[in-house]
């Protein structure tokens, strides 16, 4: 897409967060060219722009602030308007946490595509990047290298009986929607319990993640790399705090939000300059 883009009506959903387990209501409202996506945060609260310098924690799900109010577990909303082609959108949220649905970004994704997007009369922004970039903390590895699209190559090695997968992929509404999208949340049931007994994953059940039993999936798969497509749909939600299209090649071996944010971060401010130069954020 050469053009920005925003939202043809106004999108809602409501429903409990994965980690608060409190009820949400998110309203997603079209925006004028060159607003980007921004949250507000409560009626008449602070509107926070989605960009990585206002991710304020990344242990269990990316949480975006400005240190006074937060909104947790935004990486599955953001893919969605980002990989759907929403450039502008103000998401007004009331609640702690983007409600879960299924675990998956496919009821924002369907919401999308339902309502339509409308083209700007502005060029969308890109982020190019034009030499390579790596970033590593503990065994996750994130290379970042010039490329004329957004392309992802995503390896995890998890204990049993999830294992290695691998993929590889060029972002584009209509597989992100098809192939992407739906992948859910997963985790393993002794993590579950352990969560639950520490009062964390207060939201979590069998109807919003995908939970592996010693035995397998205790819920039908999607797809037999399940796993690997949600950790994509997480690496492009939290790739959509860069504030522009990228226009890079993404390489993750095991990577996660910290790490994301990590790059993000770094990404940015090697191209603050340039940003600045051109006018763009
Ligand atoms: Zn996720």
């Amino acid at each position: 897409m050469q053009q920005q883009h925003t939202l043809r009506d106004v999108l809602e959903f409501e429903g409990i967060g994965l980690h608060t387990g409190a009820e949400a209501r998110v309203t997603v409202r079209p925006q004028v060219a060159g607003s980007g996506l921004r949250f507000r945060l409560g009626a008449g609260g602070p509107v926070i722009p989605a960009l990585a310098e206002n991710v304020v924690e990344t242990r269990r799900s990316t949480v975006i602030g400005d240190g006074e109010r937060t909104v947790s577990t935004v990486e599955h909303l953001l893919s969605a308007l980002f990989a759907m082609g929403v450039d502008n959108a103000l998401i007004e949220v009331d609640g702690p946490e983007i409600p879960a649905m299924d675990g998956s970004a496919a009821a924002f994704a369907q919401a999308i595509e339902h309502a339509g997007i409308a083209p700007q009369a502005t060029a969308r922004r890109r982020f190019v990047v034009d030499r390579p970039f790596f970033y590593r903390e503990g065994n996750a590895t994130l290379v970042v290298l010039p490329c004329e699209e957004f392309r992802i190559q995503f390896s995890v090695d998890f204990a049993p009986p999830v294992g290695a997968q691998f993929l590889d992929m060029s972002i584009a509404p209509d597989r992100f929607l098809a192939e992407i999208a739906p992948a859910r949340t997963f985790g393993y049931l002794h993590e579950v319990e352990a969560l639950l007994a520490a009062g964390l994953a207060r939201g979590g059940s069998l109807d919003n993640a995908l939970v592996f039993a010693p035995d397998g999936p205790m819920t039908p798969l999607r797809w037999p790399n399940e796993v690997v497509r949600h950790k994509a749909l997480d690496l492009i939600g939290d790739f959509a705090l860069l504030g522009a299209w990228p226009q890079c090649e993404v390489i993750s071996i095991k990577s996660g939000h910290r790490l994301h944010a990590i790059a993000t971060n770094g990404l940015r401010e090697a191209y603050a300059p340039r940003r600045a130069a051109v006018g763009g954020r």
